[in-house]
């Protein structure tokens, strides 16, 4: 008999042997193998691009890859309402917006996700004008766990649309999406080293004086590398590809994983290698559409943890972060990124109610951190935060339930949608809770 294959996530830390592995090539063929799945009493978990760090889609028993659920079903040019396959990833999506003149409104720093898979972790970018993709939803095509299609909205069974715009999969298997897309639109970025008490000490004035702002700073460094950017209709102007190779693959991928590799065999180097990186990268200004702005390659591959808080916490806790960091037996070479959002009304949002801050830190991959993002989620906690729930956090129902006000509503939502937990796994019993099965 054929050995059962793994399946890995894109960090490499998730590793799991599922039963069987479907690939659909329709919804009719996804229906049919959740209705058998419900028929046998078993469980399944969908997986997109696999780009979380977190269990959320691993599974002992059937694995579903939404490769094929991948067509542009329909372009409303006139209205920005774009319905896409959730298998679709984000980079054939922006193309394909492109070619029609639309883009997204805000997305993360990377394009390689499924769409359904990003909306289900409550994926963001940056910008306090601007919501993560949740928000950004204005349809969707849930299949239920006996295979049947509902095409919800907020008009049709709101409340399960309402739910599944951050659920982890937990609602049913989101077959379609339909986003509020806008005219696409190009981006003036500056990325400049400022001192980091500088950028803090302005915070608000940053994030509400440029459309889409972001700072990275090495851990306990007192310098931050900015990233200011603003939406324009300007003519293009973007990197030269010799700029663009040495900056964005060579100095921020390459070399950047060379020098991690030493800190990794060689932890006492971190400091010096620290001065290399903090200093390496100088001033660029440039245009260019907004996608391109938007994503940078990630060649280098690492773990990271990311919390959302109160947008007017993040100078103070910046700086906890920071005198911790300075604390550690074995220092950090792996930036932290700051980014912010607009608060939205996503039960499970990491911005729900409130504009949000985000602190991501990350470390090397192979590279130990449970004291280091233990210690980041202490700070994070003491301000209010909430763990991303595509990235690595120890957090439990019982110490999430108090961070979302409509806690009750979602889990509600679940119970309904499957209460003989068809859809869940180990990570879903774990930050949801157990269904009673
Ligand atoms: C290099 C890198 C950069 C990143 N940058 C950002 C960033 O800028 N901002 C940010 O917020 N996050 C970022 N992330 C995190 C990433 O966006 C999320 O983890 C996202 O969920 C990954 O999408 P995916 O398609 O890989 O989903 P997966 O990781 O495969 O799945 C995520 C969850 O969604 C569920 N799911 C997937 N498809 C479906 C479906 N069709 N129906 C129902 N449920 C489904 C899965 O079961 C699972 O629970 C980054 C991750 C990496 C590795």
């Amino acid at each position: 008999m054929a050995r059962r294959p793994y399946i890995s996530n894109w960090a490499g830390n998730q590793r799991f042997q599922p039963t069987e592995i479907a690939r659909p090539a329709s919804e009719d063929e996804l229906g049919a193998v959740i209705a058998s799945a419900t028929q046998t009493d078993r469980q399944l978990r969908v997986m997109g691009a696999g780009h979380s760090f977190t269990a959320a889609a691993v599974t002992g028993d059937i694995h579903v890859t939404m490769h094929d659920l991948d067509q542009v079903h329909h372009v409303d040019t006139a209205t920005g309402r774009v319905t896409v396959g959730g298998g679709i990833t984000i980079q054939a999506l922006n193309r394909e917006l492109d070619r029609h003149g639309l883009a997204l409104a805000n997305m993360g720093d990377i394009d390689k996700q499924s769409i359904a898979g990003a909306i289900s972790t409550s994926t963001h970018g940056t910008g306090l004008a601007f919501t993560g993709f949740g928000a950004q939803i204005r349809g969707l095509r849930i299949v239920d766990a006996d295979g049947g299609s509902h095409d919800v909205d907020a008009g049709n069974e709101p409340e399960l649309f309402a739910n599944a715009r951050v659920s982890l999969g937990a609602l049913g298997v989101i077959s379609r999406v339909t986003l509020q897309t806008v005219p696409s639109f190009r981006i003036h970025a500056i990325e400049q080293p400022e001192p980091l008490d500088e950028v803090l000490d302005h915070w608000r004035e940053r994030i509400d004086t440029a459309d889409h702002f972001e700072f990275f700073m090495l851990p306990g460094s007192h310098q931050a590398m900015t990233k200011t950017n603003r939406r324009t209709d300007d003519e293009p102007a973007p990197l030269s590809r010799f700029g663009y190779t040495r900056d964005k693959l060579l100095l921020e991928n390459v070399g950047f994983d060379l020098l991690c590799r030493v800190a990794r065999r060689w932890p006492r180097s971190v400091p010096k290698l620290s001065r290399i990186i903090a200093t390496g990268g100088g001033r660029r200004e440039y245009t260019d559409r907004s996608f391109d702005v938007f994503t940078t390659p990630r060649l280098v591959k690492f773990y990271e943890t990311e919390w959302s808080l109160p947008v007017d916490a993040i100078p103070e806790a910046v700086r906890e972060v920071n005198a911790m960091a300075r604390s550690l037996a074995a220092p950090i070479i792996f930036p932290i990124e700051v980014r912010t959002t607009a608060g939205d009304d996503v039960p499970l949002s990491t911005a729900h109610g409130r504009e949000s801050g985000y602190i991501a830190a990350h470390v090397y991959n192979g590279t130990s951190h449970d004291e280091y993002f233990a210690n980041i989620a202490a700070i994070a906690r003491a301000h209010g935060g909430r763990p991303h729930w595509g990235k690595l956090h120890n957090e439990t129902a019982g110490s999430l339930a108090a961070l979302y006000p409509e806690w009750d509503r979602f889990q509600a939502a679940r119970a309904n949608a499957d209460p003989h937990g068809r859809f869940s796994n180990t990570y879903l019993d774990r930050v949801f809770g157990p269904l009673p099965g």
